[in-house]
């Protein structure tokens, strides 16, 4: 008997030792493919802009002569715009990093939900496509929140600018408030492109673009980063949509239960 327990002591530890090694190689192989699938990002991200970069500077070689001040003016606004949206997707990249890497501090304050809102809206509207409109929640003055600034800006904003890049030209981008017992609730609705029902499974993932996105330049960091930070923080993100009808994503943060000075 003893030697038959010595047999099954061994067999588990094989069993288990095989479990251990099997769900390695498993996550090796998970972390291989997210380096392919980046990689192959990086580079086609960055060619596109690079080569436009390259002809706009080019060009402007060429445009020597100050009647030629229309044309220069094009090709240095092109080549700033290039760059601009090279180095956002290098913050994106950092982001991922430094979400990795564990070197986020979070730091949680009270501010009117306002402050953000404002923001977020002042700076999309740089962004907007002719005859977009974004419109601002009118009871946005009743919510104070306690909450990560940083993350909440980085969420609204990401969410923000989706909603202008994947919505036609002439549409309108909603938000709403909503204050419920518990959490604050932020909606960003739009009438945009949507997601097909197939991929919105995977939105949430780290560098997945749907397939009606590709026309769009993207990282498919954004909505991963994000719903990441916001989680940490005990807020969630969600979304419902319907292709060539739009998108309503759903932010929702908690008020922690403060007491809130009128
Ligand atoms: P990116 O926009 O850089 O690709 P995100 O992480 O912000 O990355 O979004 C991931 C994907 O989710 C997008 O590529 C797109 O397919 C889809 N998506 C996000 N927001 C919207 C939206 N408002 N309307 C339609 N599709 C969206």
């Amino acid at each position: 008997t003893e030697r038959k327990g010595y047999t099954e002591k061994l067999e588990k530890t094989v069993e288990e030792r095989t479990r251990q090694l099997t769900k390695a190689l498993a996550k090796e192989k998970e972390l291989n493919e997210l380096k392919t699938r980046f990689l192959s990002l990086v580079s086609h991200e960055f060619k596109t802009p690079l080569s436009s970069i390259l002809t706009s500077i080019t060009l402007l070689g060429k445009y020597t002569e100050t009647e030629q001040q229309e044309k220069r003016d094009k090709h240095v606004n092109t080549i700033k715009n290039k760059v601009k949206y090279l180095n956002a997707i290098l913050n994106d990249f950092l982001s991922v990093e430094r979400l990795e890497s564990g070197k986020v501090n979070y730091k949680n304050e009270i501010f009117p939900l306002s402050k953000v809102v404002n923001e977020v809206i002042y700076n999309a509207n740089m962004l907007l496509k002719s005859g977009q409109k974004i419109q601002y929640p009118d009871n946005i003055d009743e919510a104070i929140v306690f909450f990560d600034e940083k993350t909440l800006e980085l969420a609204l904003s990401n969410l923000v600018h989706n909603a202008i890049k994947y919505s036609p030209e002439d549409s309108i981008i909603d938000l709403k408030l909503e204050i419920e017992e518990e959490f604050v609730v932020i909606k960003v609705i739009d009438e945009g492109i949507g997601i097909p029902e197939e991929d919105q499974k995977h939105i949430f993932d780290r560098y997945f673009r749907a397939e009606n996105a590709l026309v769009t330049q993207g990282t498919g960091i954004g909505l991963n980063i994000s719903k990441q930070h916001l989680e940490n923080l005990g807020a969630s993100l969600e979304f419902s949509s319907k292709i060539n009808v739009g998108s309503t994503f759903v932010l929702r943060i908690p008020k922690n239960l403060i007491p809130i000075r009128k």
